[in-house]
């Protein structure tokens, strides 16, 4: 085969590819961009005699994590509001006024690269990121590597202004792809049921429908949303007489006010959903939603627990997200799978016949799940042929993994993001050897403290 000099062999001890079964003594073969065979060792340097060959020995070859939502321009903020976090109210305008006043472009530039480095760090090859500087954001993803959709984040209350918000916004958005590329696209997100007026809900719908842009949208997170929607009651509402603007609370849940309002008709990928019954795992499955799971985030703020044992029942499209660094710490989802399932087994959660959440179903969520939930499964989650070239090689070595009788486990219960040897994205190896290519960590490591300090 005259491609041989060009194809790329990385072998291990096991090759998880998600979409198939794991194979023992496996091979993944690339060539360019793209995955061109997954098989056993033997199989692949056969069919690719001549392709250069890579053995990890003790280790696990899975497709790139999805991270399917984050912030990372506020990575700068990790730790930072841990004195708000019991009040969501007072957390999220902390961030705000940190992110909007007290941070400049440079300094959110830094921010999401870093997020970005420590992403790939963890194995993390795409990322759905909500976004105020979606144009920041997305030239740090760019030039970072990664691969992943910017949902540049709408805000606007008041119902009485919701049709110039969203000409503001329509200009902005149009204006931001001009920044996409192959590898990193644009959404839309309107940040919140209780920061976005239903006509402007409806408005940004119609766009993001007509304009096949994909659209994230916070939902069913917090107590206090629960009782904005429910009863117009609670710090959103006080806020909302405050500044004399009007709300009507519909008096349902949040879920049932986005079918209402008309937004599910975008396939909206949800993040959160915590407050979500059966009723609404149904109208989710109806609409063909999707979900980012965000089981640390929701657990460190206090919000309680997302039912992710009925995502997986309805078969709905479901990934995992680390959420903002500011509410995790950590953007790691081989740590964030893991709190999922024993979130879930400690709550006593089943599926059909009774039996608790697998670790193969965590591992899925953290890939292909991820991906499904992004729209991007036809190219990013799983390792067959065709598919992106989105590789992490995870060591099974360690003193806190061996020995290992089940790859799956061994990479859910004993591993985590820090266990990562390589990643790849679309082809490139982006994180070897402890390094992230390309890119000065020493100096966004001194940015970070630099930014700490002032926004302390
Ligand atoms: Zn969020």
């Amino acid at each position: 085969m005259n491609m041989a000099t060009t194809v790329k062999l990385y072998s291990a001890r096991w090759v998880l590819p998600m979409a198939t079964a794991p194979v023992e003594e496996g091979a993944v073969a690339i060539e360019g961009a793209r995955v061109v065979g997954v098989g056993t060792r033997e199989e692949l340097a056969e069919k690719f005699s001549g392709a250069v060959v890579e053995d990890f020995g003790e280790a696990a070859i899975l497709p790139g994590f999805v991270n399917c939502h984050t912030h990372l321009e506020l990575t700068a903020m990790r730790g930072f509001l841990e004195r708000e976090e019991g009040d969501f109210f007072a957390w999220l305008r902390k961030l705000t006024i940190a992110r909007t006043l007290l941070m400049t472009p440079e300094d959110l530039y830094a921010s999401a690269a870093w997020g970005a480095v420590e992403a790939l760090r963890a194995g993390v090859t795409c990322v759905g990121d909500a976004s105020d500087s979606a144009l920041t954001t997305m030239k740090a993803l760019r030039d970072v590597g990664l691969r992943g959709i910017v949902y540049q984040e709408v805000f606007g209350p008041d119902a009485r202004e919701a049709r110039e918000h969203f000409e503001k916004a329509g200009e902005k958005l149009s204006s931001l792809r001009a920044g996409e590329n192959e590898w990193v696209t644009l959404g839309v997100s309107p940040h919140a049921p209780y920061t976005v007026s239903r006509p402007l809900l409806e408005l940004l719908t119609e766009y993001a429908v007509s304009e096949r842009l994909p659209l994230m949208m916070h939902a069913a997170e917090s107590e206090a949303e629960e009782l904005f929607m429910r009863e117009g009651a609670g710090p959103f509402a006080e806020s909302y007489k405050a500044r004399g603007i009007e709300w009507q609370a519909p008096g349902v849940s949040t879920v049932e006010y986005l079918a209402q309002t008309g937004l599910l008709r975008s396939r909206p990928l949800l993040a959160h959903c915590v407050r979500a019954d059966e009723a609404d795992v149904a109208t989710l499955k109806e609409w063909r939603a999707r979900v980012a799971h965000c089981p640390k985030s929701n657990a460190k703020l206090g919000h309680g627990r997302a039912p992710f044992a009925s995502f997986i029942r309805a078969d709905l499209d479901v990934g995992l997200g680390s959420d903002s660094v500011a509410s995790n710490n950590t953007c790691d989802l081989l740590e964030e799978a893991r709190f999922a399932a024993l979130l879930s087994r400690a709550a006593g959660d089943t599926l059909e016949g009774g039996r608790m959440l697998s670790c193969d179903e965590a591992l899925r969520a953290s890939t292909q799940g991820g991906a499904r939930a992004l729209g991007l499964e036809r190219q990013t989650g799983a390792l067959a042929a065709g598919m992106a070239a989105d590789i992490a090689v995870i060591g099974l070595g360690g003193a806190h993994q061996q020995p290992v009788h089940d790859p799956s486990t061994a990479l859910l219960f004993a591993s985590s993001g820090r266990d990562v040897l390589l990643t790849v994205v679309a082809g490139r190896e982006l994180y070897r050897d402890g390094r992230v290519e390309g890119m000065d960590e020493d100096e966004l490591r001194d940015r970070m403290r630099d930014i700490a300090r002032r926004l302390a």
